[in-house]
């Protein structure tokens, strides 16, 4: 096989770390497909009989067991290939089963950057049709190597047999044919990739499609999303038909190559049988050995394209998963250990990308067990202050500290269990209304769920649901209004009982009614808690121990409201703003 192809690595690599598994289920399919090829060369063989017994010597006897054992012949071909078949995808679906599992488990330990910087719809092909061209490579190898060749070489001997000299012209044909193949694996190696990329467009404008399907509804962007899935889905069926093309190519390569040789046979034996007298069966034998070989050689020889359309794929698998885990957690970082709840920012920088700095050097300490308001324009950096504390994002310089040890030296499933978030979008997952409130926690009872429900005057709602506290949260869809998903979150943070409670307030208004509710339940939880809260409320930053007001991502002023009105600099400014007319009329 042509060394710039990645193929070898890649079968190398997919062999290594699964062949051991399967090694006896192989051996057992290769068993079956060794009958295959052996009842395939010895219906050639069986030929010359036919021939020369049946229609030279005209013998009644061969006229009776040579069709017999002809059909016994390709019964137990066709039994030995249902057997090979099934066991082949059964290693195959299972090769594809632990890949998927592999790569999920692996995407899981992945940090927010990772999934930042490549879209939805690249993952999910690299779950689907990246992870199937595993199994497609194995079946491939184990068909190609296994059956076709093994027919090709028992077939051959069957040649040999019968003309040992013919069959040494054959082999002469070989070597061009390769050299061929060579050539178009290179391109075929190219179209892959880049088919395989605009595949990866068609999921993603799909995934924008129905997560968006409101605001494309709205602002009709239908014949935008129209033409530009249209383009993706031009690309990939000319991209395609660009592979068939290439592929295609093999056949006339082989259909010539074929001709001559057979061409060749006839020719030889031809002038044999006719000026030597040399019985006609050996020839007969000779020619459908090569003609049952046809087939198998013609997948063999594209055996090479098809590998490395599949060792594309799965490179791009192996990628992933070569890309470290980020937040594999080492066990020998020590735990978090909370005994107050102090949050403390110290000279803090961080961006998300190379070159727009996000915070500049921020200092801020949140009081244990007091509530610490963040108040700032949109974009001054509110939100990252949650995405590194709760270490989902790393800062450039500085750190930051619980209760004096810093986040980056303990282990990150001691710290987010210490915090919990109460956000303004709130994540439900498939599963029930119990489920979704539970999530990872273990042990939780029935009792501790109702509990932390009534906290947050949610259980009342719950339990008018269909079905109460097992109403699967996929049937609700949009059923959930604002409030109660909200009330949901602090159902859940309850639960988690946490001493850091991290607060997204909701930017959008909520009626009146249901603010109040919300506002009791965030006061009982955040009672006696370390609360860091993204302020958007006037009652909220009203009932603040500290403010803390942001802009570019550093602290300008802090102190209570109070303090901070009367100073009449940039909190009365932005109180001004963000509460003008509340906060007249209070
Ligand atoms: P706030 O919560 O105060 O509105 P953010 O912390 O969300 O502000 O954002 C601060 C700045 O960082 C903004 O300029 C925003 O565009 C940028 N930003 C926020 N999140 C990301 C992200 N995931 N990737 C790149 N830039 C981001």
């Amino acid at each position: 096989m042509t060394s710039d192809a990645p193929v070898w690595p890649v079968v190398k690599r997919l062999f290594g770390e699964h062949a051991r598994e399967y090694i006896p289920r192989y051996a057992v399919a290769f068993f079956f497909m060794a009958i295959v090829a052996g009842s395939t060369a010895l219906t050639a063989w069986l030929m010359r009989d036919v021939i020369n017994d049946v229609f030279v010597k005209q013998d009644r006897q061969a006229l009776t067991w040579l069709p017999l054992v002809i059909a016994g012949l390709f019964m137990a071909k066709g039994f030995a290939a249902y057997i090979q078949e099934v066991l082949l995808s059964r290693i195959g679906n299972q090769i594809v089963a632990h890949m998927q599992k592999r790569l999920y488990d692996h995407m899981l330990r992945m940090d927010v950057k990772f999934f930042q910087e490549r879209s939805s719809g690249e993952l999910i092909t690299r779950m689907s049709t990246n992870a199937q061209a595993a199994r497609e490579m194995m079946n491939l190898l184990a068909v190609g190597l296994g059956r076709d060749l093994l027919t090709v070489i028992s077939l051959f001997v069957v040649m040999a047999l019968q003309d040992p000299l013919l069959s040494c012209v054959l082999i002469v044909v070989g070597p061009g044919a390769a050299y061929g193949m060579r050539q178009l694996s290179r391109r075929v190696k190219k179209v892959a990739g880049s088919e395989v990329n605009s595949m990866i467009q068609v999921v993603s404008t799909m995934r924008e499609t129905t997560q968006g399907i409101r605001i494309i509804k709205s602002f009709q962007l239908e014949d935008k999303m129209r033409e530009q899935m249209a383009a993706c889905i031009e690309a990939v069926q000319r991209l395609n038909n660009k592979m068939v093309a290439v592929k295609a190519r093999v056949n006339p390569l082989l259909e010539a190559a074929a001709g001559l040789a057979i061409a060749a046979a006839v020719a030889y034996a031809g002038w044999r049988t006719i000026s030597h007298g040399q019985s006609p069966g050996e020839f007969f034998a000779f020619i459908a050995a090569l003609l049952m070989a046809g087939e198998p050689l013609r997948r063999l020889s594209r055996l090479q394209l098809q590998l490395v359309t599949c060792a594309v794929q799965i490179k791009m698998l192996y990628d992933v998963l070569d890309t470290p885990a980020v937040e594999a957690e080492t066990q020998t970082k020590p735990q978090l250990v909370v005994r107050r709840g102090e949050v403390r920012f110290d000279k803090t920088s961080f961006a998300y990308t190379d070159n727009t700095p996000v915070l500049n050097e921020l200092s801020f300490t949140a009081p244990a067990g007091k509530t610490t308001a963040l108040v700032g324009l949109s974009g001054s950096g509110k939100t990252t202050v949650f995405n590194l504390l709760q270490d989902l994002w790393r800062p450039s310089s500085g750190a930051i500290y619980i209760d004096n040890q810093s986040i980056a030296d303990v282990s990150l499933s001691s710290l987010r269990r210490q915090m919990a978030l109460v956000s303004q979008d709130v994540f439900m997952f498939e599963g029930t209304v119990r489920e979704n409130l539970v999530g990872a926690l273990k042990d939780v009872s029935e009792d501790a769920v109702i509990a932390a429900a009534r906290a947050a005057h949610a259980d009342e709602f719950i339990r008018r649901l269909p079905q109460g506290y097992d109403t699967p949260v996929g049937e609700l869809g949009g059923r959930l209004s604002g409030g109660q998903r909200q009330r949901l979150s602090i159902a859940r943070a309850f639960l988690k009982d946490a001493p850091i409670i991290l607060l997204d307030e909701p930017t959008s208004a909520l009626d009146s009614e249901t603010e109040r509710i919300i506002q009791t339940a965030l006061q009982s939880l955040t009672g006696g808690r370390t609360t860091i809260v993204i302020a958007h409320r006037l009652a909220t930053v009203a009932q603040a121990d500290v403010i803390h007001v942001l802009d570019q991502g550093r602290v300008v002023e802090s102190g209570n409201q109070a303090e901070l009105l009367r100073r009449d600099g940039r909190y009365a400014r932005l109180h001004r703003l963000q509460f003008g007319d509340l906060a007249a009329q209070s």
